[in-house]
C-alpha cells in the first residue's frame, strides 16, 4: 500500500488556487481526475497540506466513494505577512488563532496544518526567514487542536524551527530541511513522525534546460544532497519517517511525486513496508 502524507491537491493542476473564475463544477472535475490519477498509479491513501482555496473538502467528498482514503486539514494557518497566503488563514496572535481555529473546525478537518518557517532560499542555502510564532504561541495552538481532538501537522525548516514544533508538540513534522542531531535525538524520543519531503528539491535538481527551474538546479542539489544524509541518518537512529511528496510543488507532479518521493525514500534505505505502517499511523490518527 503506498500512501502519500504531503500532497497539495489545490496546487499544480488547472490552478484551482488561482481562483478567478474556477467553478464549484470545475473544482469537483479537477478533483475527480486528480482520483484517477492517483488511482491509475496505485496510491491508496492520501493526507493533504491545505491550501486558501480549501478544495480538499470536495477532493475527501468525493473520495468516499472512489476507495482513496483522504484527509484534509483543508486550509493551513500561517502568520500574517510571512509565508504561506497561497496555503491558508493569516494568524495574528494566540487569540486570533483560536478564533479562527474553532471556525475551521466546524467544517470538519481532519487534522491541523501550522506553517511555523518558510521555505528553504533558492537564493542563500540554509535560510528560511522569520519564525512565525513564538513558543508558546506554537504551544498553545497545538494544545487547542489536541484538545478538540485533532492532531497537528506543522511545516518547518531549520533547527530552531524543528526543535520548536518538536517541543511544542507536533504530531508530525514537515519537510524539516536543515534538522541537525540534537533534532534526530528529540524526534526519535518522541517518537514524532518526520516526512522529509525530498521531491521538490530533488526534481529541481535533476530538471532539463529548458526548464523555468533550471537556475535553482545548482542550490536544489546541496539541498537534496544534503537532506538525503540526514534521512539516512534518522533512518539508522529509528525515527518515524513517513513518505510525503509535496506534490503540486514545483516540479512534482500528482502521482508521478509520490513514486518519485517513494524512489528518493528507498535510496536512503528506507524499505515499503516500514513507510506503510508509519504511513498508515499518519493517516490514523488524523481520522
Ligand atoms: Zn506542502
Amino acid at each position: 500500500m503506498i500512501i502519500d502524507c504531503h500532497i497539495h491537491c489545490g496546487l499544480g493542476n488547472l490552478g484551482v488556487v488561482k481562483g478567478s473564475g474556477i467553478t464549484h463544477d470545475d473544482s469537483v472535475a479537477s478533483m475527480k481526475r486528480l482520483v484517477d490519477i492517483y488511482q491509475v498509479k496505485g496510491i491508496q491513501a492520501l493526507r493533504d497540506g491545505g491550501d486558501i482555496s480549501g478544495v480538499g473538502i470536495i477532493l475527501r467528498d468525493i473520495s468516499k466513494d472512489s476507495g482513496l482514503i483522504y484527509r484534509t486539514p483543508i486550509r493551513a494557518f500561517y502568520k500574517k505577512n510571512l509565508y504561506g497566503d497561497f496555503l491558508g488563514e493569516p494568524l495574528e496572535n494566540t487569540k486570533d488563532g483560536i478564533r479562527k481555529m474553532n471556525v475551521l473546525i466546524k467544517e470538519s478537518p481532519d487534522f491541523i496544518k501550522i506553517i511555523l518557517t518558510g521555505i528553504m532560499s533558492f537564493t542563500e542555502f540554509g535560510i528560511t526567514g522569520t519564525m512565525g510564532f513564538t513558543k508558546s504561541q506554537c504551544t498553545s495552538l497545538i494544545d487547542h487542536a489536541h484538545q478538540s481532538g485533532l492532531s497537528v501537522m506543522v511545516h518547518a525548516n531549520s533547527p530552531e524551527g524543528i526543535m520548536m514544533a518538536l517541543t511544542s508538540g507536533a504530531d508530525t513534522i514537515e519537510h524539516g530541511y536543515g534538522v541537525d542531531d540534537d533534532c534526530l535525538y528529540a524526534m526519535c524520543e518522541s517518537g514524532t513522525v518526520w516526512v522529509p519531503t525530498l521531491a521538490p528539491f530533488a526534481n529541481i535538481a535533476k530538471c532539463s534546460d529548458d526548464s523555468p527551474m533550471k537556475k535553482f538546479r545548482n542550490i536544489s542539489k546541496r539541498y537534496f544532497r544534503q537532506h538525503q544524509e540526514q534521512v539516512k541518518k534518522a533512518n539508522a537512529m529509528g525515527v518515524n519517517i513517513a513518505l510525503g511528496s509535496d506534490s503540486g510543488a514545483p516540479l512534482v507532479p500528482h502521482g508521478q511525486g509520490t513514486l518519485d518521493e517513494l524512489e528518493y525514500l528507498l535510496d536512503c534505505g528506507l524499505t515499503e513496508e516500514k513507510l506503510e505502517s508509519i504511513g498508515k499511523r499518519v493517516i490514523d490518527f488524523n481520522s
